[in-house]
């Protein structure tokens, strides 16, 4: 038997595909390990990641506050440096970091969730994520559905995209509905519901709710502003509102723009790699598919490549974001060769349905 013969003449069910798969690209990532033996060292480096990551933010702060960067560049920078911080916090929701060593493993929990502030707890993140891992696709997975997965595409989920809070005030009433008929059929235990309930009244506080806030002002003001400019330009905005936007501007450009323009790359890649409503329970190659065309380049330097590497995590849990951006090329011929789907651009008009007949009829 040829070597490369295509896959259809072995005649494996997914779940022998997905063994080989995950056989496959542990043995390239056993190689790159025994290639570079410091990568043993994987809490010095995520901390030096961590580290890292904090000081290019903190620098820009600076730089912005002293006037001496371009307010855009900072903000691009910000988004840039906290889409590495979203690797690691995904990479410590696995608890792939100072697994024993509860202190700096929260220290790092604490300070991913700082510099990304306007994302859920990682705490409550880390029950929804390790759910997602087991349901994805499935009605009961809250992680990719918080971000508009399954919805149909238009201009009600683009601006539902990057803004957790909008989108989850805006679906409120028909996702709780959902969750309750979840759990009467048994999908949703009582524990995941208590869950689900804390993340929801807590999950955004004490950093989400009050920057959204000052966000929707800060939008507010420019609106207002913008239509006074036009119907009565000489008016001028009362004193204390002036001073208000002069003492958020800061905060919003810093630390609520750059993550909203991450946010909106990393949930419009996801929430297109990940298939939703008719993947199979558990089966993980139906679960994503690779998403890396090149026009969707700007979006995955906002998100560390997720579209490209997300689906190798679904076969290989336990592997840092760093080793997998290594063993991304091999893994992909493997992903190829057992048939996981590649730049399904389908996906875009069948609500990310996985089925392609069934969205048709
Ligand atoms: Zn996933
Ligand atoms: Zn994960």
């Amino acid at each position: 038997m040829e070597i490369n013969a295509p896959l259809s003449n072995y005649e494996l069910n997914d779940k022998e595909k997905t063994s080989a798969v995950y056989k496959e690209i542990s043995e390239t990532s056993k190689s790159i390990r025994e290639k570079y033996p410091f990568l043993k060292h994987q809490n010095a480096i995520g901390f030096s990641i961590f580290a890292l990551c904090v000081s290019m933010i903190l620098w820009s702060v600076y730089g912005y506050l002293t006037a001496q960067w371009n307010t855009w560049f900072v903000v691009f920078w910000i988004a840039f440096w906290t889409s590495i911080l979203h690797e690691l916090e995904h990479d410590l929701i696995h608890r792939l970091y100072f697994k024993d060593n509860p202190v700096m493993h929260n220290l790092m929990m604490f300070g991913v969730w700082l510099f990304r502030p306007l994302t859920l707890n990682p705490w409550f993140r880390r029950q929804l994520h390790l759910h997602h891992h087991k349901y994805s696709g499935t009605a009961t997975d809250m992680e990719e559905r918080g971000v508009n997965n399954g919805q149909p595409w238009g201009f009600l989920r683009l601006i539902m995209t990057p803004d957790l809070i909008f989108a989850g005030i805006l679906r409120s009433k028909k996702m709780r509905a959902e969750v309750r008929q979840l759990y009467y059929e048994g999908k949703f235990t009582k524990d995941d519901i208590d869950n689900l309930r804390k993340t929801s009244l807590y999950g955004f506080w004490p950093f989400g709710i009050p920057l959204h806030l000052m966000w929707y002002s800060f939008v507010m003001y420019y609106a207002v502003f913008a239509v006074m400019s036009v119907v009565a330009p000489l008016a001028e905005m009362p004193a204390w509102v002036q001073a208000y936007i002069g003492f958020i501007s800061p905060v919003v450009i810093l630390f609520v723009v750059p993550n909203l323009i991450r946010q909106f790359c990393l949930h419009f890649i996801t929430s297109n790699m990940h298939y939703y409503g008719d993947v199979e329970r558990g089966n993980i190659m139906q679960q994503t598919q690779v998403l890396n065309v090149w026009w969707l380049f700007p979006f995955q330097l906002f998100c560390f490549n997720f579209g490209s590497t997300h689906t190798i995590h679904h076969f290989m849990v336990q592997e840092t974001f760093y080793i997998r951006q290594l063993t991304a090329p091999a893994a992909h011929r493997v992903l190829q060769k057992y048939g996981v789907r590649f730049n399904d651009l389908g996906t875009f008009f069948r609500a990310n349905r996985f089925n392609k007949e069934e969205a048709a009829s």
